[in-house]
């Protein structure tokens, strides 16, 4: 069969396919832990309900203009003003259908062919691809000293007559690393002098835990948004747990909201009204639901750093923020899609392998889920790989005996 070279190439989604694998495996009634999801537990908050619900009934579910709803887009302005301090305009912003298309509209609106974008390891899996899709190319920088943040002089370093942008996720999705203030501060003045575009992936921005903030690049920079290079990308899927709603949005200069809209007008005409409808009401709702979310997953984030403690071996540097855990396991084996392999094999517990994100030999924990589940996860890849915990484990009703170590 005749197919088009670059999309041949695209990589299948690694946690859309381990996903597959798990149902498949509990389908056979197989007792899964799924730690591989990056999806809150939580139910859709109430206000995103009322509001939905209200648009379905009204009957007038039609389409919306490319670039959102009007309501829509200033719910989205009073956010930017709340959280990041900037009064924009209408025409500053653009909602669609989830983050993802946010991120690729802005690759495919601001890359010629063969143009760079710099992408900090470790990386949310769908950048380099996305990337490639747009027929870019992804440069990818990873920090030397086996922490999650880049120095400085090496983004710098990386960068050449072709760099478009550099993406910079923080928090940081797969490790739950926060890039300090100073790291911004440069990357946004350096972004801001060389007219490249500095793309922040906020979609995790107030899930941080303790006393760490993510600090937003708008705050260090004083140029107009229709001047600046900076680009904010966020939606409701993490924050308020509205994953399934498919709703994200963009503030960039005008200029480039505009070409996004043709983009999204031509690909899929606009974002459905009822989605919107429910965005709008989770922003303009009750923002304690965003608080307890956060704390539930400091929770879950406290009990992974508990079970890792008696983890001998695994080395874990604490996420700051996020639901994810990116632990280095190279003491057991350097290749992780083997490791992920083998502990769903053995302990039934879906991973994502951290090749998949820049990092080989670490792999990805999420523990947006259950404590439950986050507690008998850990205690089994435990019981995988490392020899000094106990050699019998229960998965389900089935007694196992560790018979490889
Ligand atoms: N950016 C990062 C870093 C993510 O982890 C995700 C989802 O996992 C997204 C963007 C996409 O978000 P959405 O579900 O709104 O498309």
């Amino acid at each position: 069969m005749r197919l088009s070279k670059l999309a041949s190439e695209i990589a299948e989604s690694p946690t859309l396919a381990l996903n597959e694998e798990a149902r498949l495996l509990r389908e056979r009634g197989e007792a899964v832990i799924n730690l591989g999801i990056g999806e809150p537990k939580n139910k859709t908050p109430i206000a995103a309900i009322l509001s939905s619900g209200a648009k379905l009934s009204s009957g007038e579910v039609k389409y919306t203009p490319p670039d959102g709803l009007p309501s829509m887009k200033k719910a989205v302005i009073r956010y930017t003003e709340e959280n990041y301090n900037r009064l924009v305009a209408p025409e500053n912003v653009i909602i669609t259908n989830g983050a993802k298309q946010s991120l690729y509209n802005i690759f495919y609106s601001i890359l010629n062919p063969q143009d760079e974008v710099i992408v900090i390891a470790p990386y949310w899996v769908s950048y380099p691809e996305m990337i490639r899709m747009c027929m870019g190319i992804p440069v990818i920088v990873t920090p030397e000293d086996g922490t999650f943040t880049p120095r400085f002089e090496d983004i710098e370093r990386a960068v050449t007559s072709s760099t478009r942008a550099i993406i910079v996720n923080s928090p940081n999705n797969p490790s739950g690393e926060i890039y300090p203030p100073e790291l911004i501060g440069k990357i946004a003045e350096f972004c801001e002098r060389k007219g490249i575009y500095m793309i922040c992936d906020d979609i995790y921005h107030k899930l941080t835990f303790d006393r760490n903030v993510a600090v937003p690049a708008y705050s260090l920079t004083k140029k107009d948004v229709d001047d600046s290079h900076i680009i904010v990308v966020n939606g409701v899927a993490k924050l308020y747990g509205m994953t399934g709603f498919r709703i994200g949005w963009v503030v960039a200069p005008r200029q480039l909201v505009k070409v996004m809209t043709n983009v999204l007008a031509q690909t899929t005409s606009c974002v459905s009204p009822i989605a919107q409808a429910a965005a709008e009401g989770a922003l303009n709702g009750l923002q304690s639901v965003v608080d307890a979310l956060r704390l539930q997953i400091q929770n879950n984030c406290e009990v992974v750093l508990q079970e890792m403690k008696t983890f001998h071996g695994a080395r874990l540097i604490p996420p700051k923020g996020t639901f994810y855990a990116l632990p280095d396991l190279r003491a057991f084996n350097n290749n992780s899609v083997e490791v992920s392999k083998f502990l769903l094999k053995k302990a039934m517990v879906v991973t994502v392998p951290g090749r998949e994100f820049g990092m080989e030999g670490h792999i990805r924990i999420s523990f947006a889920g259950s404590v439950k589940d986050i507690t008998e996860g850990v205690a089994r890849i435990k019981w995988a790989l490392d020899s000094t915990s106990p050699n019998e484990i229960y998965i389900g009703d089935k007694k196992m005996v560790r018979d490889w170590l």
